[in-house]
């Protein structure tokens, strides 16, 4: 069995400043914060998901270049002894920070079109088997059981501990929102999930999924998908000001996440309808390294004469 790794305590924070300019009561619980330098959501799936990994395991798993899940997962590597090979799908010949980060960690890849994902992965998993090697094959986006049950019981803690009205959080493939979903049954918590990508069929029957995963297959699922500005790793004006809103208030942010999750809240329609005068959490997710590799559409300052 690999050494356990940290059970991370929620760190929630009262954001009284920009909550009021918003018209509501914010807490922030800042999964962006674990740990340096590749924090978010990937850390606690993944920090659950490996558990029960053993010694002379290899980790295998798949994303695009700049995934967050197959970054956290070559420093979870890393810090366990195990090897971890990923299958990274590029549209052009990208170069990225990534692979930097990857090399460093001690990863091994392969970059192929998102065409060759499946049948390069298996080829994978048999010339590791074929040698010996036991391979732990790990859903793309960490998208298991394990990650959500790691939602499903930190959520419980903050839900337990804060009693908001409301979570917002971003909705990537889905594993998060369903944990929390699935935290929040049966209380007065309401969780909405502000897709990244998906539109609201795909989206909610993952979440769903997930949700079951944690134990409440008949959550309530609230999915937004009108802020993904784009689709994923794509981003609008919207986004840009969203991002640029929580920068401006101290919250760091990035467009391809939490920028999306964030710009929900900072849409009046959408608050005025779910979110005002109410305790909302808003999860943050992390996504930093998103912000780095991509920047964000740049709206030129120049002080005052600009008026
Ligand atoms: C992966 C990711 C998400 C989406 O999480 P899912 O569990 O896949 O829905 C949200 N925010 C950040 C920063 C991520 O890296």
């Amino acid at each position: 069995m690999a050494k356990m790794l940290v059970d991370f305590a929620p760190i929630v924070e009262r954001h009284e400043r920009l909550g009021d300019s918003l018209g509501l009561e914010l807490l922030v619980v800042r999964d962006d914060l674990l740990p340096f330098p590749l924090p978010g959501n990937k850390v606690r799936k993944l920090e659950r998901e490996l558990r029960d990994s053993s010694v002379g395991e290899v980790l295998l798993s798949n994303g695009g270049i700049d995934s967050n899940h197959c970054r956290t997962l070559a420093l979870y590597g890393a810090r366990l002894g195990l090897p971890v090979h990923l299958v990274l799908h590029s549209s052009a010949d990208q170069g990225s920070a990534s692979f930097d980060l990857l090399d460093l960690l001690g990863a091994s890849y392969d970059v192929v079109t998102s065409a060759q994902i499946g049948s390069t992965l298996d080829r994978v998993e048999t010339a590791y088997h074929n040698r010996g090697t036991a391979v732990r094959r790990i859903a793309g986006g960490c998208h298991t059981p394990a990650g959500a049950m790691a939602y499903r019981d930190v959520g419980l803690q903050v839900i337990e501990q804060h009693r908001p009205d409301v979570i917002v959080v971003a909705s990537g493939t889905g594993a998060t929102h369903g944990g929390l979903a699935a935290a929040a049954h049966g209380s007065h918590t309401e969780v909405i999930g502000v897709s990244v990508a998906r539109n609201a069929d795909r989206g909610i029957a993952a979440v769903l999924e997930a949700a079951g995963w944690a134990g409440a297959p008949t959550a309530r699922v609230k999915f937004a998908d009108s802020f993904v500005d784009g689709g994923y790793g794509q981003h609008g004006l919207a986004t840009t000001a969203a991002v640029a809103h929580g920068w401006s208030f101290g919250l760091p942010l990035d467009p391809t996440y939490t920028g999306k999750a964030f710009a929900a809240m900072a849409d009046d329609e959408f608050r005025d309808a779910y979110l005002r005068n109410k305790r909302v959490v808003f999860w943050h997710t992390g996504g930093l390294m998103n912000l780095i590799t991509d920047g964000v559409q740049h709206t030129a300052r120049r002080g005052v004469e600009n008026g």
